[in-house]
C-alpha cells in the first residue's frame, strides 16, 4: 500500500435523527457520569494517591464531573524513569504488534463511544455532534497511524548503490516522547499524538490539558486495555506551566509533541534549546489567525452557512476556526443582513442538548479574555451583531456569539479563541494585498475562499502561506488521511497530523551499509 493511498476507511458516525439511537446514547452517556470520576497520575500501571481537586462542567458549574489528583515532582521523576527504561523494548517490539494495539484501541473507543462522548460533553463543553465527531477522529487516528507504521516500519527500505554494497534505510522510535495536548479536542488530539508516538516505537508521557484530565484518564485506561504495556505509557495530569518544564527540561526525553498556543510552543522550544542532553524534535501545532475571502460571485446562502459553521461551531474553540471574513463590497450588505439573522437563530446553551449549536467556552479565564475583547471593539463602535444568551446559560462559562467590523486583519493582535467573527469589506483590485496582509500576520493555518471563479481560487492558493485552504465549503473539521491538518509560521512546525509524513517526525533514521 502507498503512503498516500486509501489504506483504511474512516470511522462511521451515528444517526442522530433516529429516536432509538438517541435514547440509547443518552442512557449510556448518563451512566458514565454517575458516580463522578477520579483520575490520578498513572505510572507503570499504578495510580498515585494524593489530594484531589474537583472538575466542574463548564456549562453548569454546579455540576461536578469528577476530580483529579495532579502530578507531583516525584510522579514526573517516576514517569521519566519508567518510560525511559521501557522505551528500548517498545522500539524493538515488531511494528505489527504495536499497530495491532492501536487497531484494538480503535475498536475499544467505538465500543465505549457513549462514555467518551459523555466526558467530551460534560468535562469540555463539546456539543453532542462535536463529541461524536471527536470519537470518530480519535478512532481514525489510531487506525491511520497503525497503517502508516506498518507501511514505514515493517522492513528496511532497500536503496540503490554500487555493486557489492547493500544499503538499507530503516526507521526507529526515538525514545520517550512527551505529548502535551489541548482541551479543545480532549480526546482526538490527545489520542492522535500518543498513537503516532507509540506507532513509531516511542514510549510516551502524556500531559493532558489541565482542564480535561478525566477524558484523558478514560482514554489511557482503554489504551492499556488495548495492550499498550503500562511501562511505556504514563499519564501526568496537572498544570502545564508547573509540570511542563520538569518534562521538557529533562535529558531523558527524545521529543515533544505539543498542540496549544503559539506562546507556549515558543516557550517549550526555548526550553529544549537550553537544556543539556540530545537535540530533540518539537512537533508543534499552534494557533491561527484564520481568514476567509468571499468575492462577489459567492453564493450568499452557502457562504453564510459555511461562515456560521466555521466561526461559531465548537464556540469558535478550534484552531482552524474562522476569525476574519473578507467580504467583497458588492455582496457585503446582503451577507451581513443574513449573518445577523443567522446569529439570532444560533442556540447557545447546554451542549448535551441536540438542538444546541454553541456550547460554553472552557473556563472563566477564557470567558474574561473574550469579553474584554468584545468590550474593546464594542466601545470602538465596531459591533455589528451579537446573539443573546438565554437563562439556560446562567451557571456556565458562556459567551454570546458576535460579529464585529474591522478595517483589516492587522487590527487583531493575535488569535481570538471563541465565538467571534470579524468582518472586513474589500474592493475589487485589492485581492493580492489582502492575501499579503493575511500572510503578514505570521500565522499560516487555515484559509477559506468562496468564489465561483476557479482562477481566482488558484490565484489565492498560490499566494497564501497556509497549511489548509478550503474553497467553497466550511474551513473546519479536517478528516484524518483526507485533509492532513497543520500550519506553518506561527501556526506550527509540521508535519501535519493525520497525514502521511507525521510519523517520520516521531522517528529516527538509520542506514546499514554492508560490503558484500
Ligand atoms: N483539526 C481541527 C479542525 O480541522 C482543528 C484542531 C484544533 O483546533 O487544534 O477543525
Amino acid at each position: 500500500s502507498s503512503l498516500y493511498g486509501d489504506m483504511r476507511t474512516n470511522a462511521a458516525g451515528l444517526d442522530l435523527t433516529d429516536e432509538g439511537t438517541l435514547r440509547k446514547l443518552d442512557h449510556d452517556m448518563q451512566a458514565t457520569l454517575a458516580p463522578p470520576r477520579l483520575v490520578a497520575p498513572l505510572i507503570d500501571g499504578h495510580s498515585s494517591v494524593g489530594d484531589s481537586r474537583p472538575v466542574y462542567d463548564p456549562a453548569d458549574l454546579r455540576r461536578q464531573v469528577g476530580s483529579v489528583v495532579e502530578a507531583t515532582r516525584a510522579d514526573v521523576e517516576k514517569a521519566l524513569a519508567t518510560t525511559y527504561s521501557a522505551a528500548a523494548s517498545w522500539a524493538a517490539t515488531p511494528v505489527a504488534e504495536r499497530a495491532a494495539c492501536l487497531d484494538r484501541l480503535a475498536d475499544l473507543y467505538q465500543g465505549h463511544r457513549a462514555a467518551l462522548m459523555a466526558l467530551c460533553v460534560r468535562e469540555a463543553g463539546r456539543t453532542v455532534a462535536d463529541a461524536l465527531a471527536e470519537v470518530r477522529e480519535a478512532v481514525d487516528f489510531c487506525r491511520y497511524y497503525a497503517a502508516q507504521a506498518r507501511n514505514l516500519f515493517s522492513a528496511p527500505h532497500r536503496l540503490p548503490g554500487p555493486t557489492g554494497e547493500d544499503n538499507r534505510l530503516s526507521l526507529h522510535g526515538r525514545g520517550v516522547f512527551v505529548c502535551i495536548s489541548p482541551w479543545n479536542f480532549p480526546l482526538a488530539i490527545f489520542t492522535g499524538q500518543i498513537a503516532a508516538a507509540l506507532a513509531a516505537g516511542n514510549a510516551v508521557i502524556a500531559k493532558p490539558a489541565e482542564q480535561t484530565p478525566l477524558i484523558a484518564g478514560l482514554a489511557v485506561e482503554l489504551m492499556l486495555r488495548a495492550g499498550i504495556p503500562p511501562s511505556v505509557l504514563a499519564l501526568l495530569p496537572g498544570d502545564g506551566s508547573r509540570i511542563g518544564p520538569w518534562l521538557t527540561g529533562d535529558p531523558r526525553i527524545a521529543g515533544v509533541a505539543f498542540t496549544g498556543s503559539t506562546l507556549t510552543a515558543q516557550h517549550i522550544q526555548r526550553g529544549l534549546a537550553e537544556r543539556q542532553g540530545p537535540m530533540v524534535p518539537l512537533i508543534a501545532e499552534t494557533g491561527g489567525l484564520n481568514a476567509m475571502i468571499a468575492d462577489s460571485t459567492a453564493l450568499p446562502e452557502q457562504l453564510v452557512r459555511d461562515v456560521v459553521q466555521s466561526a461559531f461551531s465548537s464556540a469558535g474553540q478550534r484552531c482552524s476556526a474562522l476569525r476574519v471574513l473578507y467580504l467583497q463590497d458588492e455582496i457585503a450588505e446582503t451577507v451581513l443582513t443574513m449573518l445577523s439573522g443567522a446569529l439570532d437563530l444560533l442556540a447557545t446553551g447546554d451542549p448535551a442538548r441536540l438542538s444546541t449549536d454553541v456550547g460554553p467556552v472552557i473556563d472563566a479565564d477564557a470567558r474574561a479574555d473574550l469579553e474584554a475583547h468584545a468590550a474593546g471593539l464594542t466601545e470602538a463602535g465596531r459591533l455589528l451583531a451579537r446573539a443573546e444568551l438565554s437563562a439556560a446559560c446562567a451557571h456556565g462559562h458562556f459567551v454570546a456569539p458576535a460579529v464585529f467590523r474591522l478595517e483589516g486583519i492587522d487590527e487583531l493582535e493575535g488569535e481570538v479563541f471563541g465565538p467571534f467573527l470579524h468582518v472586513v469589506r474589500w474592493r475589487a483590485g485589492t485581492l493580492d494585498q489582502i492575501v499579503d496582509a493575511i500572510n503578514a500576520t505570521g500565522y499560516g493555518l487555515t484559509l477559506g475562499v468562496h468564489s465561483r471563479i476557479e482562477s481566482r481560487i488558484r490565484q489565492i492558493a498560490d499566494r497564501a502561506r497556509v497549511g489548509n485552504l478550503y474553497a467553497n465549503r466550511n474551513m473546519i473539521g479536517a478528516v484524518v488521511g483526507v485533509q492532513p491538518f497543520g500550519g506553518e509560521g506561527l501556526s506550527g512546525t509540521g508535519f501535519k497530523a493525520g497525514g502521511p509524513h507525521y510519523l517520520l517526525r516521531f522517528s529516527t533514521e538509520r542506514v546499514l551499509t554492508i560490503n558484500t
